[in-house]
């Protein structure tokens, strides 16, 4: 339970308030909004909300890949959940990308004996239009790929064996994924039949992790796949033993016209309309593989649950919340780009935002793109947040996620929320990524962060902007 102020301290703040007014009149709105935030961590902390929520996505909605059937049964999902949670607003503002389809998708390892490797296209991939079969280069990583010699590479297909680290705050991602973004434009200007890569990924099990390939304006991709960890391990291990190995490769994908879907929006309104608003944001979006339970539906439910909390409280906010669940963020940020060029003239009603966009791990840093003055709100949001686990480092910057990170690029301030990254790498982008990989408490612990940042974002009165637009 939260506990108030006992009464000889409320007669030590009168006294307090009589010698200095003013200073006394911050310290209680202070007080007022530490007292709120205990009440509204309390109830997350007991709440199943978000996690009644994700069970409904990822078994009525399942699998929702941006222009798949279960993208649109996702947009009107979100829409009525919102309604019926007390949003006060609910709209969707439309988002228009090519689609990208899987179909049948196959590779063995050929040597003195045939094996079928777990693989799948990498998305944005184009097909192999049937059965392709060659010789195997290997590389160690994308910057060997892009250092070889054409000669090297012409007529093969490129295998790019690097491994993911684990770590908690993420491991080495952004290196070890440019072979997958750009690895299929550099193999295809090497005159490379396909490019092959170890899956992006820090699991030790046979399944591949897929992910978008970079779409460069005017370049060419070969068709691309990643496979399994254990299957790069055995090619690396046949390749090494210098016996003949070759690659049969048969991906049925490809881009198949255009579709619109829709960043669907909720708000629950503040006291002040003139306040603008506090942006939440994760998106609604997954890859086919799973039923994104952890990318993104883990997000989608964090932020939903935490504005209901805010909406159920008895008093409005001073200023209000924005939900914002984009569309299509795994195949370039369709939805993020689209909101930041339709709202590129209202950065000064996005108070701040942030984005949810890392699994279920537990919130275990604090850190926040804002102006100089506005340092010590951060530090007192930090002091709010502490009873959870999470400390503040002052010396990082906030990126504010994949979608929101576009209104930062347009000067909105930001704050990222950092995860316990440990075990996202494991399941994500693959068939594992399912419910039972989610923690109930740690999902609660994630609401408990959530609503202590939108009720203080929603209550400052210190203005944490502007910012600088950033490229
Ligand atoms: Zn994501
Ligand atoms: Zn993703």
């Amino acid at each position: 339970m939260p506990r108030g102020p006992d009464p000889l301290n409320k007669i030590i703040t009168l006294f307090v308030c009589l010698v200095g007014l003013t200073a006394c009149g911050q310290d209680s709105k202070t007080d007022a909004i530490s007292e709120n935030i205990q009440n509204l961590q309390a109830q997350a902390l007991q709440s199943d909300l978000a996690y009644s929520l994700l069970h409904a996505l990822t078994t009525e909605v399942g699998p929702r890949m941006a222009g798949s059937d279960g993208d649109r049964r996702a947009v009107q999902w979100s829409r009525t959940i919102m309604e019926s949670l007390g949003f006060d607003k609910v709209w969707v503002e439309p988002v228009t990308f090519p689609v990208w389809r899987r179909g049948e998708e196959s590779a063995s390892l050929i040597t003195s004996y045939s094996l079928p490797l777990a693989v799948t296209a990498l998305g944005g991939s184009p097909g192999t239009e049937g059965q392709l079969r060659g010789e195997i280069v290997r590389f160690d990583n994308f910057q060997a790929l892009v250092d070889a010699e054409a000669s090297q590479v012409q007529g093969k297909i490129v295998f790019i064996n690097e491994r993911m680290e684990k770590s908690q705050a993420g491991g080495n991602y952004s290196k070890v994924v440019q072979g997958r973004h750009n690895g299929p434009y550099v193999a295809a200007e090497r005159g490379a039949l396909a490019l092959v890569i170890r899956s992006v990924g820090t699991d030790d099990n046979r399944l591949a992790h897929t992910g978008m390939i970079a779409r460069p304006e005017g370049r060419t991709a070969v068709p691309s796949a990643a496979i399994s960890n254990p299957d790069a391990d055995l090619l690396e291990s046949v390749i090494r033993s210098g016996k003949p190995v070759e690659l049969e490769l048969n991906l049925d994908c490809g881009f198949d016209g255009a579709a619109t879907s829709f960043n669907v929006i909720g708000e629950v309104s503040g006291s002040d309309p003139d306040a603008g608003f506090f942006a939440l944001g994760a998106h609604l979006d997954s890859w086919d593989l799973g039923t994104g339970a952890i990318d993104d539906g883990a997000g989608v439910v964090i932020i939903m649950a935490a504005a209901k909390l805010i909406a159920d409280m008895p008093q409005r906010s001073h200023r209000g919340l924005r939900v914002i669940l984009f569309a299509n963020e795994e195949q370039n940020v369709y939805g993020g780009r689209e909101y930041a060029r339709a709202h590129a003239n209202e950065i000064a009603l996005h108070f701040a935002g942030a984005e949810s966009d890392f699994g279920s791990g537990r919130v275990l840093g604090l850190v926040a793109s804002v102006n100089d003055d506005a340092r010590p709100a951060i530090e007192k949001l930090a002091r709010q947040l502490a009873p959870l686990g999470i400390s503040y480092d002052a010396s990082k910057s906030a990126y504010g996620g994949a979608d929101l990170g576009q209104m930062r690029k347009l000067g909105m301030p930001a704050i990222d929320l950092r995860q316990d990254g440990s075990q996202y790498f494991d399941n994500h982008h693959t068939a594992n990524d399912t419910l039972d990989k989610v923690d109930p408490d740690d999902l609660k612990q994630n609401v408990a962060a959530w609503v202590t940042l939108a009720w203080f974002m929603a209550e400052s009165q210190q203005a944490l902007g502007p910012l600088e637009s950033a490229k």
